[in-house]
């Protein structure tokens, strides 16, 4: 890994003191025809709803909703002024969701949290303050971050980080849990209503696996002893990946009325925020919410194994490929050891973009299968962002290294293609050698509009996931559903597998059983 010098972590946002809720809201898009394995995923549901038009905006709204409490974190632990900290029970309307928390887990609550329940008004107080005015130092580094996500082409023109945060931010926010106060809070429009809504209680099943691993599994240790900023991204997805597998299958363990219910509000809410949140450039929002996205694959993965989910909050995913692909996580496929490039000048960041950013920067210049088969060779990579002077715009030596040789060449010539496709202005080259792979590129500007990676590239990573997971789950075999997710990723569209019918499903099967057969 390389070190974490940079002044300001980019993308994604360090995890949240205080979380909130909400993952993505997927049903598993393509069911196989394959038994439930001895009773495991009692409740998992394989029969799929009716098509949600709308579900890939269901992440969008879920991940915003986390952003939130990533910006105000550090804020919002003061004001949780609860004149009862420590109940002696459950209130009664969440105490089955905490028996269903500690069954999934395995673990039992050390004591009981409050939760509080707050109206509209009342909730938008406690969560939209007036963010402090930025320092200077803070603007310099902000500024920064732009002029670097601009030289890799994350960025267009005039982007502006922090305004495309908020609006992310302020597109809604339904619940989250203070690690400092100890308590959940839940926006409703029924504060004291006698019974809670399906949303509302699938919400705070989220927030109270992250009691539970605030009680036993050490989150907070593992966050602030996470090794650079790829491993504290990967540290992220496994603590919210834990928490919407455990709220997923809360989900389907309900009566079809109730989870159409569900669906039906998180989709009404992902058209809120795609609403409000439309022109945030698609780095920013697919930043946020990958933790979501890629962190329950891995813990399908644990769940299939003797040793369970708990032992990835033992020895913690190391990078965000062991999270996409758990097949490198349970070999210890660790990160090549790699240099931090040199620049010249002043400094102004150092970091590591890691598989996702990788696969996102290369999909602006070719397909999304192509993008995603070269970044899927990703071994490491490190950057430094640097200003000769003053003047100067910034601009970053980007290495890389590749798991083994021939990924190598991959990547080596998909960097190159995306090279060729840069704006002039970024002046981007890109060295012969491949051990490391060594890539240099400026910030054009504010002035030269940039082309960002598209939506259809975005969704594919997102159903790319889903696919992942829910063949793990529903095959029981981390390899099976390896092997038939590249299958179905190479021989399917997107469109198809966000809405599948009887035929995809029938294809989707026969790959997992050539590939058991394999
Ligand atoms: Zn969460």
């Amino acid at each position: 890994m390389s070190d974490t010098t940079g002044v300001h972590e980019p993308w994604p946002p360090p995890h949240p003191v205080i979380d909130a809720a909400y993952g993505p809201r997927f049903r598993p898009p393509v069911p196989p025809p394959v038994p439930e394995p001895g009773g495991r995923r009692a409740g998992w549901d394989l029969t799929p709803i009716e098509p949600t038009p709308r579900s890939s905006r269901w992440l969008v709204v879920f991940t915003a909703i986390c952003v939130l409490f990533a910006a105000l974190g550090g804020y919002l632990a003061y004001r949780f002024v609860s004149n009862d900290q420590n109940p002696t029970s459950w209130d009664p309307r969440v105490s089955t969701l905490a028996v269903f928390v500690e069954r999934e887990t395995g673990l039992s609550f050390t004591r009981p949290v409050r939760v509080r329940f707050l109206n509209d008004a009342e909730f938008d107080k406690l969560v939209t303050d007036e963010a402090s005015s930025l320092s200077d130092t803070e603007r310099r580094e902000i500024a920064d971050d732009e002029a670097i996500g601009r030289a890799f082409g994350w960025y267009t023109g005039t982007t502006d980080v922090v305004e495309q945060k908020n609006q992310l931010n302020s597109a809604g926010v339904l619940a989250l849990y203070s690690f400092a106060s100890r308590e959940i809070v839940v926006r409703t429009d029924e504060p004291n209503a006698a019974t809670l809504s399906a949303p509302i209680r699938a919400t705070i099943t989220h927030e109270m696996v992250h009691v539970i691993q605030d009680q036993h599994l050490d989150v907070r240790k593992l966050q602030s002893n996470a090794k650079g900023e790829e491993q504290a991204r990967s540290v992220t997805a496994l603590i919210e990946g834990h928490a919407v597998y455990v709220e997923r299958r809360y989900i389907f363990s309900l009566p079809e009325a109730e989870q159409q219910a569900f669906f039906d509000y998180a989709n009404k809410a992902g058209d809120e925020v795609d609403a409000a949140t439309k022109d945030v450039a698609p780095a920013i929002t697919t930043g946020l919410e990958a933790p979501y996205l890629t962190g329950p694959i891995l813990v399908a993965a644990a769940a299939l194994t003797k040793a369970g989910i708990e032992q990835l909050f033992v020895r913690p995913p190391l990078a965000l490929d062991q999270v996409l692909d758990p097949r490198a996580y349970f070999s210890e496929d660790a990160p090549e050891t790699i240099d931090a490039p040199t620049e010249t000048g002043k400094i102004v960041e150092k970091g590591t973009i890691g598989m996702v950013r990788l696969y996102l920067t290369l999909a602006t210049a070719m397909s999304p299968q192509e993008a995603w088969e070269a970044a899927a060779g990703w071994g490491n990579d490190s950057y430094t962002a640097a200003r000769a002077d003053e003047k100067s715009p910034v601009c970053v030596s980007w290495n890389l290294v590749a798991d083994s040789e021939a990924p190598a060449k991959t990547l080596h010539s998909a960097l190159s293609k995306w090279a060729s496709t840069r704006v002039k202005q970024s002046a981007v080259t890109v060295d012969p050698s491949t051990s490391p792979i060594k890539v240099r590129f400026c910030d054009p500007g504010t002035a030269i509009a940039q082309t960002l990676v598209a939506e259809t590239a975005v969704y594919y990573f997102y159903t790319r996931a889903n696919v992942l997971e829910a063949l793990i789950e529903n095959s029981g075999s981390l390899d099976v559903a390896a092997c038939a997710t590249d299958v179905v990723m190479r021989t399917e569209t997107v469109a198809n597998l966000q809405e599948p019918d009887d035929a995809l499903r029938g294809r989707v099967a026969a790959a997992v059983s050539a590939c058991s057969k394999s």
